[in-house]
């Protein structure tokens, strides 16, 4: 399924992707994130037109915002100059572009971002071990993980419980590593704390 979705984008240039903001080449990272949102276009075939980057320097926001003009409908990711943004955190991004387009039929929601877009990472370009807003998981398992959700969506209800409920029982179970924090020191957010405390128990473990 997931080959089917890798369509090449690649023959876009970037002046077809991206628009920038005035500021945005203010971020330190900016070329950067300008290959990294490329490489990650070519597993959105969806989006064939051109998405603005902006950059904003709110400290303790988000690493990144992701939304549509009203007016103009032009998708913009606005990233925040105090961090750095993940590969993964960039999918999740696309993933809010892809919500905004309903007729993609993609469920709203920070964790239904996460899910529908990291089901579409490669191993080779994931650059975290967490899948933003579910939790985190070995970095080799984050698509796995999310693939696993989509399968279960197909014929159930309430994916994302059952994910979060997963990734709890294979860490509570010693079936999984616990991964350590990443680099970008993302951390567990979830809506269901009672899943986020079975999380933190687990990580009190040796
Ligand atoms: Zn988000």
């Amino acid at each position: 399924m997931t080959e089917q979705l890798i369509l090449d984008n690649s023959f876009r240039s970037l002046e077809e992707k991206f628009n920038y903001s005035s500021t945005f080449f203010e971020h330190p990272d900016a070329d950067e994130l300008i290959n990294k949102v490329a490489k990650a276009l070519n597993y959105f075939p969806e989006i064939t037109f051109p998405i603005t980057l902006s950059r904003h320097g709110t400290r303790g926001s988000k690493f990144a915002i992701a939304y549509v003009d009203i007016h103009t409908g032009i998708p913009e990711i606005n990233f925040n100059i105090n961090y750095h943004c993940s590969m993964n955190s960039v999918f999740h991004e696309l993933g809010h572009i892809l919500q905004y387009f309903t007729s993609f039929d993609i469920p709203y929601g920070e964790q239904a971002a996460s899910v529908f877009a990291l089901a579409r990472i490669p191993d080779s370009i994931i650059d975290s071990n967490c899948i933003p807003y579910i939790g985190l998981v070995p970095w080799y398992r984050v698509g796995d993980y999310c693939r696993m959700a989509l399968d279960y969506r197909k014929t159930h209800r309430n994916y994302i419980k059952w994910l979060t409920i997963q990734i709890a029982n294979d860490y509570r179970d010693g079936n999984g590593v616990f991964p350590e924090v990443d680099s970008f020191n993302q951390y567990i957010l979830t809506d269901d704390s009672t899943i986020k405390n079975k999380i933190n128990i687990q990580q009190t473990l040796p």
